[in-house]
């Protein structure tokens, strides 16, 4: 739908306060894209509520009008997930921003959806406590929990949903519940807390959720490790992580991508195939003995050095680097777009997915960085490419989907974190069989208008 009617509109009017509806077009315009290429519909309006009450009052509305309601974190997805595809509604999150309280004997924190990422993690920094899945972009708790986002430290902490004890959902029709507990360990009834996390908006919106909190490390080390081939550098991974060294980041970079960063960022780092990686220890001493086999167990797969950084400022600006990678690709390369490949191998078959996708960008002539969370076997493969160049978009296409094939035939997935939203939906049937079925029958009994999201996962 692209308009409301005169109706329509005193009816959602009534619903927030004067501010808090726009059907203004720059704010319908603000909520058409996030950072894909994916194209929207422009959305009749968007809305600000402050309030779980003031959610419910809107999707009893909505359902009862059968307008479409897509829910906006902060826009930083890569597949479409937030982009209005059925223009109707969008409910943007941002306002419902409050840390509602940090509990450092048990570890956790109540937050509202629209609460920043790093800004929790400052409010929690004062207690020695921090929330450690980390996207590159500073997202929202709510997109992160919609989205199961994670990130460099996912190898040693995991991911979102397992840092996600309890949630306030709002459903179709304005029903609210509460899922999960406050206690560490539950075996009761269905895990509902774990269906909504990742189902990116299309059953509920998250109106308010406790999250487990872990101590900070107090003893942090960065490293850069150079290999003779990409191949070598991700066969250290598996034996890495097996050897109980228990690194806190594993990072693949080409050395394509390293130029890049050195270009924008002058970081001086040798060109070649690297392994970023950080380990967190209790104690100077420890960390010291844990580089040192770290340092020999590279040496062993081949490594040519291995530079380590144990002040805060260098760590940062390599980090930093690392996640605005994406950003720098695009910097590089100015009016493209970009197509990120997303796949998840288990770690033992991540060499020779590296392997495979550096083969086919070579073969197919396109322009695509290979590197990826190593530690986690998620291969990111970003590719650069004109859309409306239909020659060179396919070309794009077609490796994007051999890599998706090659990962879910080695048992992974065609999303280790992104989501589904727009992009990833044409995998869903290949990777998931018959249990794609079973995920659209929960989502006609939650959502049976198809209000929700519309056009995404399903
Ligand atoms: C430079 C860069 C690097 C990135 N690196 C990573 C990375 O390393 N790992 C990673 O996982 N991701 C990464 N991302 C992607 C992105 O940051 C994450 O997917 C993040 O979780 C999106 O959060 P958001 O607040 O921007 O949500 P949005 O993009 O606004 O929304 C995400 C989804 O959540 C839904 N949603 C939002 N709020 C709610 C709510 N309250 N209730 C129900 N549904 C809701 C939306 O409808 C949408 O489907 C990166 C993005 C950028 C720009």
């Amino acid at each position: 739908m692209r308009e409301f009617t005169p109706a329509q509109l005193t009816a959602l009017a009534a619903l927030v306060a004067a501010d808090r509806f726009s059907t203004g077009q720059s704010n319908r315009e603000l909520h058409l894209k996030d950072i894909s290429f994916h194209q929207g519909t422009l959305p009749a309006g968007v809305i600000w509520p402050v309030t779980t009450a003031e959610v419910a009052a809107i999707l009893a509305w909505t359902y009862d009008q059968e307008v479409p309601v897509t829910p906006w974190g902060a826009g930083t997805s890569t597949e479409g997930n937030p982009v209005p595809v059925r223009g109707g509604l969008v409910m943007d999150l941002t306002r419902m921003n409050r840390v509602l309280a940090i509990r450092p004997a048990d570890l956790q924190a109540d937050v509202e959806p629209g609460v920043l990422r790093k800004e929790l993690n400052r409010q929690c920094g004062a207690h020695g406590l921090f929330f450690p899945p980390d996207p590159g972009a500073d997202a929202s708790i709510g997109g992160m929990i919609a989205n199961n986002a994670s990130g460099v430290q996912t190898v040693k902490y995991g991911a979102t949903k397992d840092y996600v004890m309890r949630l306030t959902v709002v459903l179709p029709g304005g029903r609210v519940i509460h899922t999960g507990c406050k206690a560490p360990k539950s075996s009761s009834g269905l895990d509902l807390t774990r269906l909504f996390v990742g189902s990116e908006g299309t059953l509920g919106i998250v109106t308010e959720a406790t999250l487990r909190l872990t101590g900070l490390p107090s003893h942090v080390l960065a490293a850069t490790v150079r290999f003779p081939d990409l191949a070598s550098a991700s066969r250290t991974v598996a034996l890495m992580i097996g050897s109980g060294l228990g690194p806190a980041a594993l990072e693949l970079l080409p050395p394509g991508l390293i130029a890049l960063m050195n270009r924008e960022k002058d970081l001086g780092l040798p060109e070649e195939p690297s392994l970023f990686c950080e380990f967190h220890g209790i104690s100077e001493n420890h960390l010291q003995e844990t580089a040192a086999l770290a340092r020999e167990l590279c040496a062993e797969c081949g490594a040519t050095g291995f530079q380590s950084a144990t002040g805060e400022a260098d760590r940062k600006r390599l980090w930093r680097a690392r996640h605005e990678a994406w950003e720098t690709i695009h910097r590089a390369h100015p009016k493209k777009e970009t197509l990120i490949v997303d796949a998840a191998v288990p770690i033992s078959r991540y060499p020779e997915m590296v392997v495979f996708s550096q083969d086919l960008v070579d073969r197919h002539a396109v322009v695509g960085y290979v590197f990826g969370h190593a530690g986690d076997g998620n291969l990111h493969v970003v590719l650069v490419g004109d859309p409306s160049d239909r020659g060179e978009w396919s070309q794009l296409e077609a490796v994007n989907h051999a890599i998706v094939a090659e990962a879910v035939k080695a048992g992974g997935t065609c999303t280790g974190e992104h989501g589904v939203g727009i992009g990833k939906r044409k995998f869903m049937a290949l990777e998931h069989g018959e249990s794609y079925e079973v995920m659209k029958q929960i989502k006609n009994l939650i959502d049976p208008k198809g209000l929700m999201n519309p056009g995404k996962i399903f």
